[in-house]
């Protein structure tokens, strides 16, 4: 059976990285997934991630019970599940972090911080923890929807970041560092290139990762950016899957059909939907998701416009005529036959299936296109049965498209 030889490393490095906060020695910053990490990191934050909270809710299914705790304090049970199963977990006092890694549960912050370039859900999110712990709160605003993100947008951007630092300042009880901010900038470009270096495997007519593996490897490109931990986690895993593809040997050998998945991952049903396509000899080889953490534009000779820049143009960011743009080069760089669209209910950010884009998509590419409703946590919005049926039937739809097509 394949298997990632790297994932008893990645246990080992989220392993120490939750413990990091265990010892209560350094200063704690929450900070948004694609928020200022970099910056945070480099006055000495130990960085925590409430999505990658989230996640784990979601991973683990006790989402499922945590939700309800939120809606009973005001939340809807439409918005974003991450906030509600996170914000209920922590009206529970529940948390699979004590389960799993020994953590009582989140730990207090020092600093709060987040950047709308996601959504405005992160902003009532962050300031419900704000009011909580009584703690400071920055918030960064970058345009949003743009086709391209020019010089007027990316100073503005940068400006929001430089006003970071008085508040880091005095939240950290440390000097701002330039050439510290520049290592760490450095550091996780590295991580970052390297990441893209795992996924691109999966170009590979047997690839060794697809998209439901690399929603778990990429947990240090998200909690760790900006360390020696993630470069060296990536570099090991880059070295494992580039072997496996010299070797031929990858979780599928010869798929019949290649997937591109966009929009979230159904965290509670990550290994059924892996199954299932593996069962029907499809890979989903590519996602918006896991590419959401390549930032090639991370310049540490550059770090205020380069990091600017970057987080202001990640695809979840963009006008759907960008985002367009990119699923195109991504269908064309993993040889795509087939695109599914996961419409979340609780996640309208990231669902593109809702503006006409599958249509629009498959007029330009030819690429046929299935909508799966779903959600990231909320398991109630999720029909198993009948997403099993839809995606069967387009997989065999696309298995005999291959094979009429001359
Ligand atoms: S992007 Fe979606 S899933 Fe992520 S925090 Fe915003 S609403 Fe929630």
């Amino acid at each position: 059976m394949y298997t990632i030889q790297a994932s008893a490393y990645l246990k080992e490095t989220m392993g120490a990285y939750f413990h990091s906060f265990a010892n209560g020695q350094n200063k704690v910053a929450w900070c948004t997934s694609v928020g200022p990490a970099e910056l945070l990191r480099s006055f000495g934050f130990e960085v925590y991630f409430p999505e990658n909270h989230g996640a784990l809710l979601g991973a683990t299914r006790t989402a499922m019970d945590s939700i309800p705790e939120a809606v009973k304090c005001g939340f809807s049970g439409h918005v974003c599940s991450y906030t509600t199963s996170d914000i209920g977990a922590f009206l529970q006092g529940q948390s699979p972090l004590r389960k799993h890694y020994g953590l009582e549960g989140a730990p207090r912050p020092d600093l709060i911080v987040y950047n709308t370039n996601q959504c405005r859900e992160v902003q009532d999110w962050f300031n419900f923890y704000a009011r909580h712990f009584q703690c400071p709160v920055a918030g960064i605003y970058p345009p949003r929807h743009l086709d391209a993100v020019g010089e007027a947008e990316t100073s503005l951007v940068a400006k929001q970041f430089k006003d970071l630092i008085p508040i880091c300042e005095q939240a950290s009880g440390r000097s701002f560092d330039p050439d510290r901010f520049r290592e760490v900038v450095r550091l996780s470009k590295e991580a970052t290139l390297l990441w893209q270096q795992a996924l691109r495997t999966a170009a590979a007519e047997n690839p060794p990762i697809g998209f439901f593996d690399a929603t778990i490897h990429m947990g240090p490109i998200v909690v760790l950016r900006g360390t020696v931990q993630a470069v060296d986690y990536y570099r090991r895993l880059v070295g494992e899957l580039e072997a496996n593809v010299l070797e031929g040997r990858g979780f599928l050998n010869e798929p019949v059909t290649r997937i591109f998945w966009d929009g979230m991952p159904i965290w509670g049903k990550l290994r059924m939907l892996s199954d299932l396509f593996i069962q029907n000899r499809s890979a989903v080889v590519a996602s918006t998701y896991c590419n959401s953490w390549i930032f090639d534009q991370f310049d540490e000779a550059d770090p205020w416009t380069s990091t600017a820049k970057a987080y202001t143009e990640i695809f979840i960011n963009r006008s759907e005529k960008a985002k367009m743009d990119m699923l195109v080069q991504w269908f064309e760089e993993y040889s795509i036959d087939g695109i599914i669209y996961h419409d979340s209910k609780t996640c309208f950010n990231n669902s593109n299936a809702r503006f006409g884009m599958p249509q629009q998509l498959r007029d330009r590419t030819g690429i046929p296109a299935l909508v799966v409703e779903g959600d990231l946590c909320d398991l109630r919005f999720f029909s198993e049965g009948q997403s099993i049926t839809r995606i069967e039937t387009f997989l065999e739809q696309l298995e005999s498209r291959k094979v009429t097509m001359p």
